[in-house]
């Protein structure tokens, strides 16, 4: 095969590729590789060295969904994904994979292997405890949004990246899943579990206050350009060992409100938590959850007030108080986020592991309802909540 064309790989061919296109591996190696993507529209392959133990991965963007080749995308997003990460790597070094090649041909980034790593949300399901977990977190969105923002940045170089990273397709999918179905179930793609389907019928989408707030938050989300956003920061995209955190998969990134990727990491939290409240998981667990929830949202605020102070640039953002006014914008963003995305993983089209994988029918149905009722207060009560005890006992109150 010659790669100078773009075709969709197969394992083999993407030894061939490695081969050709890095010197990763010795000349003579004998690699082996499989298939290890979930997603629908992108190939991930693991590409090993058996003899050497070394080992990388390929992702390979596809240009029509794996189940249907109606559905088309542009493979675009694996450009902006490799050249996202290179920059998060540098804004928050030993955060996100290295990227070892970027191929706009082959639509392929190929990258480090973090396959000792786990996905959290995975690792949380199981229970597992990573005590570095909000730590590391708050200090990826803190440098890749407070340094990405016109706080910070040269303006002209900051709006050089809000064209680069543009992003209509993936944003319309946030649009459309986050922002407008789950509200209106208006493209009739909404997949509710039936003894939750009344509640959300009457709570959700009757619920005229909240629809008005979700609306005025699209309209936000689609023209806030503060900050290069991960824009997909839930808890598959993050990837933990004892002492290690990873984040992955940034191919929705876009110039949107800091608070989106703030917010994401909040709830997929909170879904962990529900699930946990609900199973009756151990202790040691769910005060490690709760408190890193809390640490999630304080150790936000330090550390974005720290940096800023070293950081900022701008003349008048300089002004005394500017900062914690913008912080507050941003905390309100973040709990309204939450909310949405609360909302849209139980009352959308895309489902979350920890509440699908709940066996029990009167734990799952109490699960989403907690879910759903902070969710609400987050949203119709965006502004009131500024400290990670104020945003936790918003769910513990709705437990
Ligand atoms: P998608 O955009 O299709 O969601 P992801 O980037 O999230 O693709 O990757 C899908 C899966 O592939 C991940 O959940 C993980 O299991 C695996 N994967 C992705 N990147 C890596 C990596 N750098 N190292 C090891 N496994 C990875
Ligand atoms: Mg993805
Ligand atoms: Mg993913
Ligand atoms: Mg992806």
């Amino acid at each position: 095969a010659d790669f100078n064309t773009y075709f969709l790989m197969n394992a083999d061919e993407v030894i061939l590729y490695v081969k050709e296109k890095t010197d990763f591996f010795d000349k003579d190696a004998e690699l082996s590789c499989t298939e290890i993507g979930d997603g629908n529209l992108n190939y991930v392959f693991r590409v090993i060295d058996e003899q050497s133990g070394k080992s990388l991965i390929v992702k390979q963007a596809g240009d029509t969904a794996r189940i249907s080749d109606e559905f088309k995308l542009s493979t675009n997003r694996i450009r902006i994904e490799s050249n996202v990460l290179r920059l998060e790597g540098e804004l928050a070094p030993g955060l996100v994979p290295d990227v070892y090649l970027f191929d706009d041909v082959m639509n392929c980034c190929v990258m480090e292997d973090l396959s000792d790593h786990t996905i959290l949300r995975t690792a949380l399901n199981e229970g597992r405890i990573f005590p570095k977990l909000a730590d590391d977190l708050t200090t990826f969105m803190v440098n890749t949004l407070l340094l990405t923002s016109d706080v910070v940045m040269e303006h002209k170089a900051k709006k050089a990246l809000v064209q680069d990273y543009i992003n209509p397709e993936l944003c319309e999918i946030s649009e459309d899943l986050v922002y407008s179905e789950p509200f209106t179930d208006h493209n009739n793609r909404n997949e509710l579990f039936p003894a939750n389907k009344e509640w959300i019928e009457e709570n959700i989408y009757g619920d005229d206050k909240l629809r008005f707030e979700a609306a005025k938050l699209k309209f936000a989300f689609m023209t806030n350009a503060q900050a290069l956003v991960h824009g997909d920061l839930h808890s598959g995209s993050v990837f933990v060992k004892e002492e290690s955190t990873k984040v992955i998969d940034p191919e929705f990134a876009f110039y949107g409100p800091m608070g989106y990727d703030v917010g994401n990491v909040v709830a997929n939290l909170m879904f962990a938590w529900s699930r946990a409240h609900v199973t009756n998981a151990d202790e040691k667990y769910v005060s490690w959850l709760e408190e890193t929830i809390e640490d999630t949202v304080n150790l936000f605020v330090e550390k974005f007030l720290a940096s800023w102070k070293d950081n900022v640039t701008d003349i008048m953002a300089k002004e005394k108080g500017f900062d914690r006014w913008y912080l507050d914008s941003v905390l309100q963003d973040t709990a309204s986020v939450t909310g949405m995305e609360m909302i849209r993983r139980i009352a959308g089209l895309a489902k979350v592991k920890d509440m699908t994988s709940i066996e029990d029918e009167k734990q799952r149905v109490a699960a989403e309802r907690i879910c759903l009722s902070a969710a609400k207060q987050f949203i119709l009560k965006s502004a009131s909540y500024k400290t990670g005890e104020q945003f936790l006992k918003v769910l513990k109150d709705s437990a």
